[in-house]
């Protein structure tokens, strides 16, 4: 005989506490699986390098949690439902919604084909607030963000508090119907993610950790600190929150503890704010499904961008001979994260100073980055290029060196990625095709050999933007 069991369909919510269905499941049910399901036929994108290496960690994490109790599958998640439903007697599934285009495509037409056999069930796992619980007065989704926020978020009803982690020992398990982690095959042929591996610890405890060093050492001082690279003022939870393994309900209840400390008021604001960015990026996704894609701002369909390949390379590589660019890239290859100044700082660079196309930075940030997220990262490169809802304007572009004499004082964070200019003063430490050649000497560096010449000019290459821009306004 079949045994009788709900399954909870694990997705972008990697853990065990404040897992709201998880939690229902085990309040009605003596018997729950556990399933985690690679759908790796369905996704639009498919999943990038870095996001494969710490999905695999996670679900180990996860799986131990469970006493090795997940269950594996790959594939159409139809068929693997179908699989599950043959061998097992299944009275309700049930999930923590997701919002990527794909997954409610996907989500809805399995909803109504399991609904035909079981219960089906679905919640709020993953945002303070759901794209339709914050609208304008009108009924249409917000596109700037003070308002998004401030207006709608903040007087909306608060966010739920976070649950307890439920009593699991009813997780079953049936050999029969799980592959193995590794058959998921996440893990790359080369191991150029060793390094990357030993910077980062996924999973709930790694996530929990994450939070208390950052508001030990941390909030005080967010707002001003979080624009320094080398100092220690971001939380650097975007992976964690991303694949769900802490919900945001946790961290926005978990820093709101420290209300009561007056001198840090306006960080703690700050914070709470730039999970509101998450949110917003949500907002406009699930409400504009086109986002990852298409311009929000149909204006820039007719820019005319640049299709130089050596270029792009030289971007990704950190070869472009402007050291802050060059040490955000490098810090994305060799940590799977960039600090978020050198997001904008890197962006800028690429859509303004090389004209590349958005979707040229979307694609690398997608396969390097472990935070690597459709919401905030299509948000994030449609704001740097002017072409989304509430983005920077056009003529906005960064002066990579004053970027990095304002927020690298000290050049730690540049000399930490560039080594070869490890022992140029700071005077010409982002400019160095400026410093005199005594200078360069006595610093060992030969530029065009151990560092190269700028790739572009910064003058004359943002002329160019500004000229390009203007001619999307006719
Ligand atoms: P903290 O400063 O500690 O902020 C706490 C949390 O708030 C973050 O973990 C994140 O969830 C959220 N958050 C902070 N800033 C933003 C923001 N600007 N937009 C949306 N949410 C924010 N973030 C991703 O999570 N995944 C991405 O793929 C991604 N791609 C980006 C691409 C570009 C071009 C830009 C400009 C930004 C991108 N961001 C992305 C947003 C932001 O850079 C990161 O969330 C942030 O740097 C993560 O570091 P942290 O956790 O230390 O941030």
């Amino acid at each position: 005989m079949k045994k009788k069991i709900a399954i909870h369909w694990f997705r972008f919510d990697l853990r065990v506490s404040d897992n709201p269905s998880l939690n229902y499941l085990s309040k009605n049910y003596d018997n729950i699986v556990g399933i985690y399901i690679f759908d790796d036929i369905n996704s639009d994108p498919k999943l990038g390098s870095a996001s494969k290496v710490w999905l695999h960690a996670s679900l180990d994490y996860l799986n131990k949690q469970l006493n090795g109790n997940l269950i594996f599958l790959k594939g159409d998640a139809k068929g693997c439902f179908d699989q599950l439903m043959d061998s097992f007697d299944v009275e309700e599934i049930s999930w923590n919604r997701s919002y990527e285009p794909w997954i409610v495509k996907r989500d809805k037409s399995l909803k109504m084909y399991l609904k035909s056999k079981v219960n089906v069930n679905s919640f709020n796992g993953s945002l303070l607030w759901e794209p339709w619980e914050v609208l304008k007065n009108d009924g249409t989704p917000y596109k700037v963000f003070t308002p998004y926020y401030r207006k709608g978020c903040l007087n909306s009803e608060m966010p739920r508090t976070p649950i307890q982690k439920p009593k699991l020992e009813n997780l079953l398990f049936d050999k029969m119907n799980s592959i193995s982690i590794d058959d998921l095959e996440l893990m790359p042929e080369h191991n150029w993610h060793v390094a990357m591996e030993k910077l980062w610890t996924p999973g709930e405890k790694g996530a929990h950790n994450k939070i208390d060093v950052f508001i030990k050492e941390g909030l005080a001082n967010y707002k001003d600190g979080r624009n320094f690279p080398s100092g220690n003022n971001v939380s650097q939870l975007s992976p964690h929150l991303h694949f769900g393994e802490v919900s945001p309900n946790q961290v926005w209840y978990r820093s709101k503890t420290q209300e009561g400390k007056k001198e840090i008021k306006r960080d703690l604001d700050h914070f709470l704010s730039e999970l509101g960015w998450r949110e917003f990026s949500f907002n406009l996704l699930y409400h504009f499904p086109t986002l990852p894609k298409e311009n929000l701002q149909k204006k820039f369909d007719k820019f005319p961008w640049d299709k130089n390949k050596d270029a792009l390379k030289k971007w990704q590589k950190g070869l472009t001979g402007y050291p802050i660019v060059d040490a955000g890239m490098r810090e994305l290859w060799q940590t799977g994260y960039m600090h978020n100044r050198l997001r904008m700082v890197v962006g800028s660079f690429l859509v303004k100073n090389l004209l590349l196309h958005w979707h040229h930075g979307e694609r690398w940030f997608w396969d390097c980055l472990v935070d690597a997220d459709l919401a905030n990262n299509s948000a994030g490169w449609q704001w740097i290029a002017g072409s989304g809802a509430d983005a920077a304007p056009y003529f906005r572009i960064f002066n990579p060196v004053m970027q990095g004499q304002k927020f690298d004082p000290d050049g730690k964070y540049t000399k930490k990625y560039i080594p070869e200019l490890k022992d140029m003063p700071n005077k010409y430490l982002f400019n160095p095709w400026e410093a005199p050649k005594d200078i360069l000497d006595s610093a060992n560096v030969k530029l065009g050999k151990d560092y190269p010449m700028p790739i572009v000019e910064i003058g004359s290459s943002r002329q160019k933007a500004l000229e390009a821009f203007a001619t999307t306004k006719s």
